[in-house]
């Protein structure tokens, strides 16, 4: 439970550093660096998150995003669990779509590529002026409106640019079968379906279908949506029973 709250308190102070770092996850600001031939900030932190990823999965996802943080704060007003399914697939359009946008300015940059991680922020700070509150509350808006419609993390779900680097680089992890961080059931024989760790899911997984899904399918099956784990841990932490736990391996037993 303690590590719950370390991770909400890390997700609010993620949250309440947004309008300095608001430009560092900036989807928009990447196509006018690479036109100018710039590696700038969100670029680099685009790679990071992908390289990363492929040790620690989504971890960003959970303890460090300020998205994540800002759909938590309304889990109080809507923690439906949002239709999954198609929607989960909707980012992945979105993704493709941009990073094809993002080649085409690199390339059609004829100038010596240089790097500016602070690139078109006011020392290091993204929201300086007004106009940029206008950006700043836009997103905002962006982010918030899913999560109060559909329910928990929706934006994550269907919207977010961010997340499919975390997914393919997990992807990459299993396909070259290296360790790396997941949860996996420890001891399935002393869960007594309280359904407790399904409740505790920020992401809305099933984890007692999935367990039993993890009984039958190959250490490399990812079920689409498992994608969505974030490795938060809140499920490790509210089972009664400890069935749950971290793992650094690949076992048959994982779900994650
Ligand atoms: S399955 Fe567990 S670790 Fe993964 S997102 Fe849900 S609660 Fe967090
Ligand atoms: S919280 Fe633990 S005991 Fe309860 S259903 Fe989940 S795994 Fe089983």
């Amino acid at each position: 439970m303690k590590r719950q709250k370390i991770r909400k308190l890390l997700l609010i102070l993620s949250l309440l550093l947004f309008p300095v770092t608001l430009y560092y996850f900036s989807p928009a600001l990447i196509f006018n660096a690479g036109m100018k031939g710039v590696i700038n900030g969100s670029f680099l932190v685009f790679v990071a998150m992908f390289v990363l990823s492929v040790p620690f999965g989504r971890l960003f996802c959970a303890y460090f995003c300020p998205a994540g943080g800002l759909q938590e704060c309304v889990f109080t007003v809507n923690d439906k669990l949002p239709k999954q399914g198609w929607r989960n697939k909707i980012k992945y359009v979105i993704w493709s779509v941009w990073i094809l946008a993002v080649v085409v300015c690199f390339l059609n940059n004829k100038k010596e590529l240089t790097v500016d991680f602070w690139f078109e922020t006011e020392h290091g700070i993204s929201v300086s002026e007004i106009q940029s509150y206008v950006i700043y509350y836009g997103i905002l808006c962006l982010i918030l409106i899913p999560a109060l419609l559909a329910g928990k993390r929706a934006f994550c779900h269907y919207f977010c640019w961010m997340a499919p680097f975390m997914v393919f680089g997990t992807k990459l992890r299993r396909l070259l079968h290296l360790p790396g961080l997941h949860v996996k059931v420890k001891a399935k024989q002393n869960c007594i379906s309280c359904g407790k760790c399904s409740k505790s899911c920020p992401m809305g997984i099933d984890i007692i279908r999935e367990m039993e899904k993890g009984q039958v399918k190959s250490r490399n099956y990812i079920p689409g949506h498992l994608s969505e784990c974030i490795q938060c841990g809140a499920c490790i932490d509210q089972c009664p029973r400890s069935v749950l736990a971290y793992g650094f391996g690949a076992g048959p037993d994982d779900f994650s």
